[in-house]
């Protein structure tokens, strides 16, 4: 069963690493980043730490 880390919070639940009972990331630390070249809105941020399930 995987460890739900309390300061990740998501709800990307196809994501492998999504914490399946909570909204939760199970992995110590993420890595966020941009497909934007010059990021204006939250929506252009993405994790790049996502793994498909
Ligand atoms: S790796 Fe990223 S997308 Fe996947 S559960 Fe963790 S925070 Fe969510």
């Amino acid at each position: 069963m995987e460890k739900a880390n309390r300061s990740i919070h998501c709800t990307v639940t196809s994501c492998n690493y999504h914490c399946s009972c909570e909204d939760y990331c199970s992995l110590d630390s993420i890595q966020v980043g941009t497909h934007e070249c010059s990021p204006t809105e939250e929506q252009c941020t993405d994790c790049m730490s996502f793994k498909k399930k």
